[in-house]
């Protein structure tokens, strides 16, 4: 089953159980102060969970662009070392807004599995939250038995509150989750070891799929404690090292949970992962989604995947990267110096090196994958295919500007045994290097960088440059209310993106 096919069941599965189908949020939040970029379904249903917003329909199905490069899920540093992580990926969900429960969603998640994909039944692990006793939070029981009706005992693992609970916030809506995983090695790997032993454990071929989250209780202060100013007076305070732990100790003496009058099902099934296995391959990377792209470079490059580690990783990087930024650019985030727009310039520059260092790009190269994306995406994601061209003009831009500095930096790095905080800086600061770009080379020529040193740097040239009038913020820049300005129009406008100018009179 081609990649697109697998996409259109799971919505036209969910359709059929009555949900609405609706679009993908862009993965640029801008009225969103909590984050950067949506990093999963749930993002753009916010307010019908707070309950600040009804919702059109109680049940909602979609894919939804995802970006994990920021803030709480930052999983860039894995990206392309390991062959299931993205920076953007592909998130299925479907949600129940006070409609069904645990019953429907763990078995229509079952059937859709093993009965519309034929995933094989002995391949599959699920997980129940088993409880937390420090913070008073119950087994998840009603899971267990409903799982045992499909699997047997000993595939059902009872999980912690790091993998197995849900909560947006200090206090509000959370509650237990319940996730499928899938062992995708020989039979003969799986002789050796139970996958069960090896569920959430890093193991490239034992991954988690799928994700059920049940919004069934709500937290709030204990009006006979402390309240919200004990956990203030704490993070202010407290210079323990275990401050996460105390934190969570003293939050649980503080509040209390009660159940939901209307209780949610929100799930996220990572895509490329899920092509993985129905495709029965052992990597994110060969299946349809990326063979596309990597076939590209392989070609331009003039080198094989899967000769050698070390140009694999990069081939990975720039497959991945290169989903990231374009799509960002397509929803309205250019890249730029500060916020948002900084992480996807930060992004392009490691893909830009990863291609100069290892498969010998002098020029710029990843401009030429936008066509290869928008085309394979151009049902899903209409908004790259309309500005396919306005995006590869972007990353070209801002390859070719990397490029003239890229190589004089590299030389700059060379011979040094570790790097000062000013050499940090400077390198940032002559050469366009970002820190982590800095720190990866480092780290792969086996030395270490003063990032803490790098920071008291930055923060020097922030105050040598406070005085600027106009303060870049992104994808603008909003001049001062005491300088005058008139407007000269959309620099682009199509979809999401507007770029207003002014100009300073
Ligand atoms: P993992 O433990 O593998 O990092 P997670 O528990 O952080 O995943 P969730 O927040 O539960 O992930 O997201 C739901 C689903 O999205 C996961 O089950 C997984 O299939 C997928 N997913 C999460 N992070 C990524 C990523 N960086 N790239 C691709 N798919 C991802
Ligand atoms: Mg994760
Ligand atoms: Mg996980
Ligand atoms: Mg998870």
């Amino acid at each position: 089953m081609d990649s697109g096919s697998i996409r259109r069941k799971f919505l036209e599965f969910f359709e059929k159980k009555g949900h609405t189908i609706v679009p993908s949020a862009p993965l640029v939040l801008k009225n969103d102060p909590t984050l950067l970029f949506t990093n999963s379904g749930m993002v753009q249903f916010k307010d019908f969970f707070l309950g600040n917003a009804t919702p059109k329909s109680s049940r909602i199905a979609d894919t939804q662009k995802c970006l994990r490069v920021s803030g709480k899920h930052n999983d860039l540093e894995e990206v392309g070392i390991d062959t299931y992580h993205h920076t953007m990926f592909e998130m299925l969900g479907n949600w129940s807004f006070g409609d069904y429960f645990k019953k429907e969603a763990l078995a229509w998640a079952w059937e859709l599995l093993t009965e519309e994909y034929k995933l094989p039944k002995d391949r599959l692990y699920v997980s129940v939250f088993g409880g937390d006793k420090d913070d008073n939070l119950p087994f998840d029981q009603e899971a267990f038995d409903i799982w045992k009706s499909f699997v047997s005992e000993d595939r059902i693992i009872l999980g912690n509150k790091k993998d197995n609970f849900w909560e947006m916030a200090d206090l509000g809506p959370c509650g237990p989750c319940s996730e499928i995983h899938v062992d995708l090695r020989s039979e003969e790997e799986r002789k050796k070891i139970p996958g069960k032993d090896l569920v959430n454990n890093d193991h490239p071929q034992v991954i988690e799929i799928w994700n059920n989250v049940f919004m069934e209780f709500e937290r709030y202060w204990n009006p006979e404690k402390g309240g919200a100013g004990e956990l203030v007076k704490f993070d202010l305070e407290y210079k323990g090292d275990d401050k996460k732990v105390a934190r969570e100790r003293l939050r649980s003496k503080l509040t209390l949970l009660k159940p939901l009058p209307n209780k949610n099902v929100d799930t996220g099934m990572g895509f490329e992962r899920l092509c993985m296995a129905i495709q029965n391959k052992t990597s994110n990377y060969d299946t349809d989604v990326f063979t596309p792209l990597l076939d590209f470079i392989s070609q331009t490059s003039g080198i094989k995947y899967k000769a050698d580690e070390k140009t694999d990783i990069a081939m990975r990087v720039i497959a991945d990267h290169v989903r990231a930024v374009a799509f960002a650019i397509a929803d309205g985030q250019l890249p730029s110096n500060t916020g948002a727009g900084y992480v996807i310039r930060r992004i392009l520059r490691r893909a830009v090196r990863y291609g100069f260092t290892f498969l010998n790009f002098k020029e710029p190269f990843i401009y030429k994958l936008v066509p290869v994306l928008a085309n394979q995406l151009r049902d899903v994601f209409t908004e790259l295919k309309a500005q396919e061209d306005y995006v590869g003009k972007v990353i070209f831009e801002e390859e070719a500007s990397f490029l003239r500095t890229l190589e004089k930096g590299l030389k700059r790095m060379e011979g040094l045994q570790a790097i000062t905080g000013e050499q940090a800086f400077e390198l940032y600061d002559t050469y366009g290097f970002p820190l982590d770009l800095t720190s990866l080379i480092a780290r792969e020529r086996g030395f270490s960088v003063d990032e803490e040193g790098f920071r008291v740097e930055m923060e020097k040239q922030k105050s040598r440059s406070k005085a600027a009038a106009a303060k870049e913020t992104g994808d603008w820049v909003i001049i001062g209310d005491d300088v005058k300005s008139e407007f000269i129009g959309y620099d682009h406008l199509e979809a999401e993106v507007k770029i207003t100018k002014y100009r300073k009179l």
